[in-house]
């Protein structure tokens, strides 16, 4: 089995990539042989970037993914741009990608309607390279939120054509969102997902935010005019809590619904404010720890483009065989 999964190295990582994503990873790590984990800079550049931020937030990631459980000895963390294959296997499967299928994508329609200046290429073909990143390790299972939906279908419609027209050489990749929090709403506008682009800063929990400022913006989050603490359609902001709170408890929504049965939300606000900061502080207390240590990450980030280079390469070298490209 399989595992893999990138991360964005763009600003700060917030609540719903905790929840969403990097809890995944984590559980993932002794479920997958191996498990392979990306800081995808060559995605963070498909929106306007400064070279230098870049290049310090890998190292800002990097650091969290390890507070948070992941381990670079028993999975394989590494930054994309090292591994060159990734760009190169990009190009194949652009050939095999229909334009049309990009245009669909609401990923890149909501991102480029935020574009002020400049609307890339790189923000249409986004997909492709995140297909190449999966399909270069024949991946099994990728474990994302709820919004990855759509790009892992068209990874798995591009596989099948890929292996309709040259043979089985690469692997249809299942989706894994969890139960619960696999979408996670800003708190501050609950129809939106939490996000490291769009979304308010109010609304947006930072991983490494100190405990009052989590503790502010959960206790201001948005609910409604009502006073029960259940799920529903039309409690948007409730709903959300509901779902964090399950997680940061390891309860189910409906244990959390009972619990607060009764409750008015100022008092559920209070503690779902004191559940998120026991799940983030002590990965905010680990992340100061291993942050400063600039050349320890490069080097735990440089053994892993070793390993996982290993493997695509391979992969590269059978596409590279199928295709007709270079030499037989
Ligand atoms: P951007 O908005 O710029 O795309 P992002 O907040 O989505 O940034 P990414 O690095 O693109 O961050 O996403 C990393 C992982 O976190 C992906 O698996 C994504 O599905 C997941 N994720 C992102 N936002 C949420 C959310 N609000 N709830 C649950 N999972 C999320
Ligand atoms: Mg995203």
């Amino acid at each position: 089995m399989r595992i893999f999964s990138g991360i964005q190295p763009t600003g700060q990582k917030h609540l719903g990539n905790y929840i969403g994503a990097i809890r995944q990873f984590v559980d993932g790590q002794d479920r997958g042989d191996p498990s392979i984990y990306c800081i995808v800079d060559l995605h963070a550049i498909t929106v306007p970037w400064d070279a230098a931020t870049l290049r310090a937030s890998v190292y800002d990631t990097t650091a969290i993914l390890i507070a948070a459980g992941l381990d670079p000895e028993r999975c394989i963390l590494f930054r994309q741009s090292d591994v060159r294959e990734h760009s190169e296997l990009t190009w194949y499967l652009s050939a095999l990608t229909a334009h049309g299928d990009l245009n669909r994508m609401t990923q890149f329609k909501e991102k480029s309607a935020k574009q002020r200046e400049l609307v890339s290429a790189g923000l249409f073909f986004y997909p492709v390279l995140q297909a190449a990143d999966v399909l270069a390790y024949k991946t099994d299972e990728v474990p994302v939120g709820e919004d990855q939906r759509q790009h892992i279908e068209l990874t798995r419609e591009i596989a099948r054509r890929f292996n309709e027209r040259f043979g089985e050489i690469l692997v249809e990749p299942e989706l894994r969102v969890p139960e619960v929090g696999a979408r996670i709403m800003d708190l501050q506008e609950p129809t939106n997902k939490m996000s490291t682009t769009g979304g308010t800063e109010a609304g947006t929990v930072l991983v490494l935010d100190d405990p009052k400022t989590v503790a502010k913006k959960v206790r201001s989050a948005v609910t409604d005019s009502g006073s029960e603490v259940r799920r529903a359609d039309d409690k948007e902001g409730v709903s959300n809590l509901i779902a964090i709170m399950a997680v940061a408890r390891g309860i189910s929504e409906e244990e959390v619904e009972r619990e607060f049965e009764g409750s008015g939300y100022g008092d559920f606000k209070g503690a779902v404010a004191d559940a998120v900061v026991g799940l983030l502080d002590p990965v905010r207390e680990r992340y100061e720890g291993l942050r400063p240590d600039e050349a320890a990450i490069e080097g735990a980030l440089s053994a892993g483009a070793e390993k996982a280079r290993a493997i695509a390469s391979d992969t590269l070298a059978e596409v590279r065989a199928a295709i007709g490209v270079g030499p037989g």
